[in-house]
């Protein structure tokens, strides 16, 4: 098993995934190892991703991106949560907000002493204790990293951006670092017979390149992952059946509000995402129940604003590769496998690939047991995704199409129901490992959609109702006077980072 290090790594794809593998390879393996990243312009990308969550600042900051700078040059704005609309019931909406409900009294989570006062009627609405969504709906944003006198958290942010404005603003980086990048289009694979590593990939025109390490970031299809070592999909349709989307923008016609919005539809959901230049916009649906004509104007019917180009048609498959990392290769991003864009987590997705990738970086010899690790975690992770997502579906009271009973109706995956029930009983919510998705997250998802437990833990009865009722009042006081005292986001974006005309 050889020990020599990797010296050359061949990214074949120019999307958000090969340039975010490309920033962070050529910053953190300086002068260790050539980076050469080989993308079509015929080809193209992708063309959408322009929700983020809170995580991806960890992403930038790794880098040392200037947060000012990059949300100018990608028109971005912030983002506090994401808003659903008529996913539980027609005419009900709640937040998925990122950062804390309320704040822990003694060792116990807040939420159950909320559970309690609202037993006895003594509870506003769970999101009255959220910072994150009394800002958001108020369209207010500051950077706020506490709240003083109340021990509560401030802000929780993330961003909306412009994916074509931010994977060539990595590009700029990666270039800045070293990173070769080749115009071209693969048309063949290599495979070494001995091993079945992949040696090197051919350009149109016949041009070889080869490396020690492939990432495959070209997109659906998987050039490198599926197409030559034919590595098989795993498929979750039968969880989260739409398979397509159509997305168009949109001028600007009202607030830039600080949120994403998804409203659920008859056999879907539609995205609203505010940048600074347009509004991003587009509708997820089934194909088994809507066809794609039907879903392009019910998309037309639904925005706001003029349109500022024509629908494009996307189809996807959910679901994930057998193996995320096989021989020589790794895919991230849409080669690895895709899941909805319901609560923003692609572009995670890539990041957290990419930080995984660097903690099982391979030698030449590349050890089995550190792939299949990296597999395992991948996995691990993109399932519990899937579950947070089918959620959403699944807790639903709709009776108004077939495509919601269906899937109230259909088996959700055990893991999942172990969740809601232990949530159901006592209001019990665990993280698991690192696990994306918080207990702020979990908890607000299953309220929303209407699952709401019997009981509460015994701790929340240590106070009485005096006592207990004057604790949540002075958290939604505090939060509605800092809010209150927070500059409106538009000009807040206009004041901080404001793109060029
Ligand atoms: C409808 C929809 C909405 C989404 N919304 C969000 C969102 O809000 N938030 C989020 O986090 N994610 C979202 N995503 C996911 C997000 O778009 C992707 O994760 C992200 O853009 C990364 O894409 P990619 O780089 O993997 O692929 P792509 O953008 O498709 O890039 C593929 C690259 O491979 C190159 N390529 C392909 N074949 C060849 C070849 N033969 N030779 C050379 N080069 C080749 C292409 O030129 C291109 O550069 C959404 C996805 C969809 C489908």
């Amino acid at each position: 098993m050889s020990r020599d290090p990797i010296r050359k790594v061949v990214i074949v794809g120019g999307g958000t995934a090969g340039w975010m593998a490309a920033a962070v390879l050529s910053e953190f393996f300086k002068g260790m190892l050539t980076v050469e990243l080989i993308e079509s312009d015929d080809i193209g990308t992708v063309g959408v991703g322009e929700a983020t969550i809170p995580q991806i600042r960890l992403f930038t900051g790794l880098l040392g991106i200037d947060e000012a700078e990059m949300l100018s040059a990608t028109r971005g704005t912030f983002k506090l949560g994401i808003q659903f609309s008529d996913w539980g019931r027609l005419d009900d909406t709640y937040m998925h907000a990122f950062g804390a409900i309320g704040r822990k009294l003694g060792s116990l989570d807040f939420h159950h002493y909320w559970l309690k006062a609202r037993a006895v009627g003594q509870a506003s609405s769970l999101w009255k204790y959220s910072l994150n969504e009394t800002a958001a709906v108020a369209n207010r944003f500051s950077h706020l990293d506490n709240v003083p006198d109340m021990h509560l958290g401030g802000l929780v942010y993330a961003y909306h951006f412009d994916a074509a404005l931010f994977a060539k603003y990595l590009r700029g980086y990666s270039e800045r670092r070293g990173v070769r990048r080749r115009e071209g289009k693969v048309v063949d694979v290599a495979i070494g017979k001995e091993n079945g590593f992949i040696e090197a990939v051919t350009l149109e025109g016949g041009k070889r390149v080869g490396g020690d390490l492939f990432i495959d970031c070209t997109g659906f299809r998987g050039l490198l992952i599926e197409d030559a070592l034919e590595t098989g999909y795993e498929d979750w349709s039968l969880w989260l059946p739409c398979d397509r989307a159509v997305a168009v923008p949109t001028a600007h016609s009202g607030p830039m509000r600080p949120y994403t919005t998804a409203r659920a539809l008859d056999c879907g959901w539609q995205w609203r995402i505010p940048l600074q230049h347009r509004v991003g916009n587009g509708h997820v649906y089934a194909s088994q129940y809507m066809s794609d004509d039907e879903a392009v104007s019910v998309l037309l019917d639904n925005v706001q604003g003029e349109t500022l180009d024509e629908p494009r048609l996307l189809k996807f498959k959910t679901g994930r590769r057998k193996k995320f990392w096989n021989r020589n290769c790794v895919a991230l991003g849409l080669a690895s496998g895709f899941m909805e864009p319901l609560e923003s987590t692609s572009i995670h997705l890539i990041q957290t690939g990419i930080s995984r990738l660097l903690e099982y970086f391979p030698r030449k010899g590349f050890e089995q047991v550190d792939i299949d690790e990296y597999n395992r975690r991948c996995t691990w992770e993109f399932e519990r995704i899937r579950d947070f997502l089918i959620l959403h579906y699944h807790a639903n009271q709709r009776d108004d199409s077939q495509f919601w009973i269906d899937r109230r109706e259909l088996p959700v995956p055990t893991e999942l129901h172990r969740r809601t029930d232990l949530f159901l009983a006592n209001g019990r919510i665990h993280r698991e490992f690192d696990e994306l998705f918080t207990e702020a997250a979990w908890l607000q998802v299953m309220v929303g959609q209407g699952i709401l437990p019997a009981g509460w833990h015994p701790l929340a009865d240590r106070i009485d109702e005096g006592q207990m009722g004057r604790f949540l009042t002075s958290i939604q006081t505090i939060i509605a006077a800092t809010v209150d005292k927070l500059p409106g986001h538009e000009d807040y974006v206009k004041k901080y980072c404001a793109a060029p005309d």
